[in-house]
């Protein structure tokens, strides 16, 4: 035998038994975002590198260490995206989807980071993406926590808490970057190598260290809200009255930053305590900038980005009810005769229950060896079709989780009773 060749690490498979969380999750997800009116655009999952440096920021970990670069076969240097919004972006001034107009976007794949993989952490990760192009809020920035709060809610997620926090216009971040330097250059010496490496080129990016270490220096460092201009000010309180109207329960966390450099005003994020050191599930805020920055008339922006890898874990850890995918009925037969009009019968049963799920058995044996696998699948229902049901056209119904009994129906009467056997909550 060959060795067998391995996925790459950091990078999973999603095999049939968790899919019903992830269907459950998408198709939730897309009624949602339908119900805020927005639309989903489908993007590529590979762009120039240009773009995430520009994008994304250069001083960022995605771009300085996490970005899957390699020179195409015409010598270009392309990436893998390790985020959807400078695609997206990148899209909307494309097509001139942006100038003049305003747009409620959505899209939904896999993302890419070169990062150490751990529990909630691949190198391989889906996000859902939302982004609204031309309104500078506060009010679609409200919209944008309302919706990711309804679908936690539809989906039967609890126990996430919001944070949010503003991080003022290019201008008052400016001024507050310099009050940070000031106060990280006086501790010099207890600063870890990343943030000694940051301070000059980048002292926010220190707010966002994870290092246990710098915790304290952190939190005593100067906070952005009191370098705020009247503007940013009375948008951070519109933005804090609107999601209280709403009911929503939220912290103000002065040291979220984000670890993106696109962000102005807004940015938000929804933890969870369940998932142990990967706490975030999804994360935003305004990113004014961003399209000028690309090439773009000047455009207001905000979004979010959810991870689906970190929402699925909370719904299996929180056990919330999924969409059933699983065969319905699964039908058994034996006997030439039988078996060979098989084919048929099931085309004719999908065709009068087009919603059914019906698996046929495939490969032969004995009644004994299909009923097990029957079972196994999780079908509600046996079909069994067998010489004697041919002989006078009929197909035995047999219920497989209950004790209902098993009835011998005629075949043109067979879909009728399979669609009230199933509608039947038992079972
Ligand atoms: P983290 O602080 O966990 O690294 P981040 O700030 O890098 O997250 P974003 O770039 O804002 O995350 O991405 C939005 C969401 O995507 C995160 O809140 C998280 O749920 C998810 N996510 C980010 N990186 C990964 C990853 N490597 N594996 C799985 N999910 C991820
Ligand atoms: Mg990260």
């Amino acid at each position: 035998m060959s060795q067998r060749i391995q996925s790459i690490r950091g990078m999973q498979d999603v095999l049939p038994a968790e899919n019903a969380l992830w269907h459950t999750l998408e198709r939730t997800a897309a009624d949602v975002f339908a119900a805020y009116g927005y639309e989903q655009i489908r993007l590529p999952i590979m762009e120039r590198t240009g773009l995430f440096e520009r994008g994304v920021g250069e001083v960022t970990d995605i771009v300085e260490k996490e970005l899957y670069t390699f020179e195409d076969r015409g010598g270009e240097s392309i990436s893998l995206r390790p985020e959807g919004t400078a695609g997206a972006v990148r899209a909307g001034v494309q097509h001139g989807l942006l100038h003049n107009a305003t747009q409620r976007l959505w899209y939904v794949g896999p993302m890419f980071r070169y990062e150490r993989p751990q529990k909630g952490r691949q190198r391989q990760f889906h996000q859902f993406g939302v982004e609204a192009f031309g309104q500078t809020g506060p009010d679609v920035d409200i919209e944008q926590i309302a919706m990711s709060s309804r679908l936690f809610k539809r989906l039967g997620i609890s126990g996430l808490r919001l944070e949010i926090n503003t991080l003022g216009t290019p201008v008052e971040r400016a001024t507050y970057r310099d009050a940070l330097h000031a106060y990280f250059s006086a501790h010099h010496d207890s600063l870890d190598a990343d943030s000694q490496r940051r301070l000059d080129r980048n002292p926010l990016r220190i707010l966002d260290s994870k290092n246990p270490e710098m915790a304290e220096l952190i939190a005593s460092a100067p906070s952005l809200t009191d370098y705020l201009g009247a503007e940013s000010a009375a948008h951070f309180q519109g933005l804090c009255n609107g999601i209280k109207a709403l009911g929503i329960d939220y912290t103000i966390n002065p040291r979220l930053v984000r670890g993106l450099d696109y962000y102005t005003r807004t940015v938000f994020e929804w933890l969870t305590d369940d998932l142990g050191a990967q706490n975030a599930v999804c994360s935003g805020g305004r990113f004014d900038g961003l399209v000028s920055q690309l090439g773009g008339s000047d455009t207001p922006a905000t979004g979010f980005a959810m991870g689906v890898e970190r929402v699925v874990a909370l719904m299996e850890s929180q056990g919330v009810p999924l969409d059933d995918l699983a065969p319905q009925a699964y039908l058994v037969h034996t006997g030439n005769t039988a078996s060979a009009r098989v084919p048929a019968l099931a085309e004719q049963l999908r065709d009068a229950l087009p919603e059914l799920r019906l698996r046929v058995h495939a490969g032969g044996g004995s009644f004994k060896s299909q009923f097990k696998k029957a079972d196994k699948s999780g079908a509600r229902l046996a079909l069994v079709f067998g010489d004697d049901e041919a002989a006078d056209d009929t197909l035995q119904i047999k219920p497989l989780t209950d004790d209902r009994t098993q009835e011998r129906v005629g075949l043109s009467e067979a879909p009728a009773r399979i669609a009230a056997l199933l509608a039947d909550g038992r079972g």
